[in-house]
């Protein structure tokens, strides 16, 4: 973040608070240079975590992918675009109060899993078996049977 009075590159945040209306993150800088203070206003986005990739790479968190996964679990469901928005918001939520400055992949994968089992058995069961990318049949089953008990203890 560059200083508006010296343009130098680098400031320090003196204070920082999410401004929720329009998940934005105000923040207060100080220039190192000139010691002049500024505010900046900051997308939520950047507070989100990032995202450590199986392979150990890191990317931004992408709510773009996160919906196409989630879209294509249910294509052909019987849930809402509206549903979808509220889960992936569910998510995101969850993401930043998690207060981590990197997340594991496989993090987001169980938070997409738990909010698909609310919406749709089918879809949960599509997202698991590409997500978990099962080695062999029976660990497919396995996720089933796990299912089936889980929906008796909901229905309990
Ligand atoms: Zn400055």
């Amino acid at each position: 973040m560059h200083c508006p009075f010296c343009n130098t590159p680098d400031s320090k945040v003196i204070d920082s608070r999410l401004v929720t209306e329009n998940n934005q993150v105000r923040r207060r800088r100080e220039c190192i240079d000139c010691k002049e203070r500024f505010t900046t206003y900051e997308t939520a986005e950047l507070v989100l975590p990032r995202i450590i990739k199986n392979d150990g790479r890191r990317s931004p968190f992408d709510e773009n992918k996160l919906r196409i996964g989630m879209l294509k679990a249910l294509e052909k469901r019987p849930v809402g675009v509206e549903a979808v928005d509220t889960a992936i918001s569910h998510i995101i939520h969850k993401l930043r109060t998690t207060g981590e400055k990197e997340v594991d992949s496989k993090f987001i994968g169980e938070l997409v899993m738990r909010e698909l089992l609310t919406m749709d058995q089918v879809a949960y069961v599509r997202f698991a078996s590409v997500y978990r990318s099962f080695q062999d049949i029976n660990a497919f089953i396995k996720e089933i049977d796990q299912l089936e008990i889980t929906q008796e203890e909901i229905d309990e």
